[in-house]
């Protein structure tokens, strides 16, 4: 039995009309669902992708005003990284620049060339060239030429201050090492997918990160349904890990671990997906409540600050 890939990222963003904002209008991804946290449901939780968020595509944010932020570290995803076609960087560089968006060139990595920015709670971020990228649904509107469209993830970074432990994880997952570089090691799933990779950093002497805006919360690995996914839950249970129940996120079902490097790592299920409980072409575009809070939702929308959607004077070239 093996993983497919990642499912999705989670991150801490502070304001989430700027986070919609960059995501959506400067990033280019599809605004694909707007709901709350489901264990704090005065919050929101948003979600970016393709068309439809498909998983491997999906980068997603606890949003807390007036957070903090957080610190970057060992035990986190350090940087999240998506995958681009090739010769679209310069295009990248042109607009981060016009955004005022801090970025900067990073060595090859493995070969392909590779940009970091950072998003407004300063989050890390990369877009790494790739030759073959993954298939994924772009038909939606966007200010972003297709030609150098985002096309899922990319290895993301994992940090660890001792890799061994997470290593074995990964193995048991079904991850292979695929290649070496320095420090980084790079696992994978399915070498056809970027969104099938994940590198891993060892850094002995590097300080534990502190979750809070701008961090990556957890990271969640892609099974095919629910009976994969509770043998999965029966295999870590008898690795000796603490992992939770099946959770019911409505668009998937989740069970989570710490993995022993102190990374929270879940495993969601396909599906169903955003289309579950909005019509493809109107993602986004309204609060959607998980059944167990709908009777909630006026007191819930009383909370919740207005998020617009669309160019804004401010994003507009
Ligand atoms: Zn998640």
């Amino acid at each position: 039995m093996k993983l497919r890939g990642i499912h999705h990222i989670t991150a801490i963003a502070s304001d989430p009309q700027g986070n919609v904002d960059f995501y959506s209008q400067v990033l280019g991804l599809r605004f694909a669902k707007r709901t709350v946290n489901f264990d704090d449901p005065s919050t929101y939780h948003l979600y970016y992708g393709d068309r439809t968020g498909r998983p491997g595509t999906a980068i997603t944010f606890f949003a807390w005003p007036g957070a903090r932020r957080g610190t970057r570290g060992t035990g986190q995803v350090v940087a999240t990284s998506f995958a681009v076609p090739r010769d679209s960087l310069d295009y990248w560089k042109t607009r981060f620049d016009k955004h005022q968006i801090f970025h900067e060139a990073l060595p090859a990595r493995f070969d392909d060339a590779a940009l970091r920015f950072t998003d407004p709670d300063g989050l890390m971020l990369e877009l790494i060239e790739t030759v073959r990228p993954d298939d994924v649904d772009l038909e939606y509107e966007t200010q972003v030429p297709r030609k150098f469209a985002i096309h899922g993830f990319h290895a993301p970074t994992f940090e660890v201050q001792r890799s061994r432990k997470t290593e074995d994880v990964l193995g048991f997952l079904g991850f292979d090492v695929i290649a070496e570089e320095a420090s980084r090691k790079r696992f994978s799933v399915n070498s056809k997918l970027t969104s099938g990779c994940v590198d891993l950093v060892e850094r002995a002497d590097g300080q534990f990160g502190i979750n809070s805006a701008g961090t990556v919360h957890h990271i969640a690995f892609r099974c095919a349904d629910d009976n994969e996914q509770l043998n999965w839950r029966e295999q870590i249970a008898g690795r000796g890990l603490h992992v939770t129940p099946v959770i019911d996120r409505f668009y998937f079902h989740s069970i989570y671990f710490r993995e022993s490097g102190g990374i929270l790592f879940e495993i969601a299920t396909e599906g169903p997906g955003f289309t579950a409980d909005e019509p493809a072409a109107h993602l986004g575009e309204t609060l959607k409540l998980p059944p167990q809070y709908e009777q909630h939702r006026a007191e819930i929308e009383e909370v919740l600050p207005p998020i617009l959607m669309g160019p804004k004077p401010k994003t507009m070239g």
